[in-house]
């Protein structure tokens, strides 16, 4: 799209290709991304403007098709994924939503892991069957589960891991080789892992899916989110939806999301730093029934965790007291994290999921996917890990 080449070289390691790739330098010489906020852009000559809606591509036009901006934070992000194309989305849920209502259609299957996020959970399971599509959950963690419910041929594939809350880990290799056997393509939501943590496509997948609102941005300040795939997959039915839909990401957020790549690394290294020091603290401490990290020994799939991924991530989920009045007793004793659904920032964060993020699953479906009554989320922030700590050891005493 871009008329000037983005700054990039293959050489470059991920965290020079954070700072440096995409960068796209106007006539001014700017040594930070420029911020292009302009919903369009004009024409010397009637002629130029024909011309340009002729052959698609060879300038911007519209920023619900493209936009400077917006093209800085996606060639970023797609360098350091190493995918072929991408597109930028307003949301991580307008990115899943668009990942597959892209392609799929009446008659098709969809086949998903049961440990999904709430809207993803809704996304396959209530809006698609509205459209004729037939969608199966399974266990992510079972492979003859998948083998099975694929017998029946399969469009899609999704799933996410680590799963949002319970830390549930997927064979990225098995299901994109199941997949493919089927003739679908595989889907998968990588906000647990971050880019730098799981490069799904590296395992087969086809399509991977970014809330960027989390780690991307990381800071509070921004929804964003991005699918990446295939030069095919985007430019033949991804772009095209996108187009025609409108879920597109604001410039200034983009420029949010730009600047957020800069500093991932560093903040994502840090948080799972501070997040095994954290969960090896709640593994030996009384008051705690289980923690979930995939950085621990007890993780129950720790061997496929450390498989594929290069790092366990920045989020621990425990068991803290008997019953939701001890548990919020708990939460509401904290005072460095803060009670919020949000994840992925700077700022450490701590959820509830059985009262908010997955308030709309029956009891059964909850316990279906080990979110108790007692269950926690932990988002591991930028804090001193030492002060998290005290924070969480003052606050169990309130159990
Ligand atoms: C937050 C989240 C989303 C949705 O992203 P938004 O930017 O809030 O729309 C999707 N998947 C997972 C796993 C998430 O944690």
């Amino acid at each position: 799209m871009p008329l000037i080449a983005p700054e990039h070289s293959p050489t470059w390691r991920p965290r020079t290709v954070l700072t440096h790739s995409g960068m796209l330098r106007s006539q001014f010489e700017e040594t930070a991304e420029a911020i292009y906020m302009t919903s369009g852009y004009v024409y010397k000559t009637a002629e130029e403007a024909e011309a340009a809606f002729k052959g698609d591509g060879i300038r911007y036009v519209y920023s619900r098709y493209a936009n400077p901006t917006i093209t800085m934070f996606e060639e970023r992000l797609r360098l350091l994924e190493g995918a072929e194309a991408v597109r930028a989305t307003s949301s991580g849920m307008a990115a899943v939503f668009a990942s597959l209502a892209c392609f799929i259609k009446k008659g098709d299957r969809v086949v998903a892991s049961r440990a999904l996020f709430g809207s993803c959970n809704y996304i396959i399971g209530t809006i698609l069957p509205r459209y004729g599509i037939e969608t199966v959950f399974v266990d992510g963690r079972d492979l003859g589960a998948w083998e099975q419910a694929l017998k029946g041929g399969v469009a899609a594939t999704f799933c996410e891991s680590p799963s949002n809350p319970g830390l549930e880990i997927v064979d990225l290799k098995a299901v994109a080789d199941l997949t493919h056997k089927a003739g679908g393509l595989f889907v998968i939501d990588n906000v647990f892992a971050s880019p730098l943590l799981q490069r799904p496509l590296e395992f087969g997948a086809d399509v991977v899916v970014y809330s960027a609102t989390k780690h991307i941005d990381g800071q509070g300040r921004s929804l964003g989110g991005a699918v990446l795939g295939s030069q095919q997959y985007v430019s033949e039915f991804l772009t095209p939806f996108l187009r025609h839909t409108g879920p597109a990401l604001s410039p200034f957020n983009a420029w949010l999301l730009v600047k957020g790549l800069e500093t991932m690394s560093l903040r994502v290294d840090q948080s799972c730093r501070s997040a095994l020091d954290i969960a090896k603290f709640l593994e030996a401490h009384g008051k705690t029934t289980r923690v979930l990290y995939p950085g621990l020994e007890s993780h129950p799939q720790y061997a496929l965790a450390k498989k594929q991924m290069t790092g366990s991530g920045t989020i621990v989920v425990f068991d803290a007291g008997k019953d939701k009045t001890e548990t919020f007793r708990f939460l509401n004793a904290l005072q460095l994290a803060r009670i919020s659904n949000n994840l992925g920032d700077s700022k450490s964060l701590v959820t509830h999921p059985a009262t908010t993020t997955h308030q709309r699953l029956k009891p059964e479906e909850r316990a279906e996917l080990n979110i108790s009554d007692s269950t926690v989320r932990f988002s591991v922030g930028l804090e001193d890990p030492q002060d998290l700590i005290e924070d969480l050891e003052q606050a169990l005493k309130a159990i």
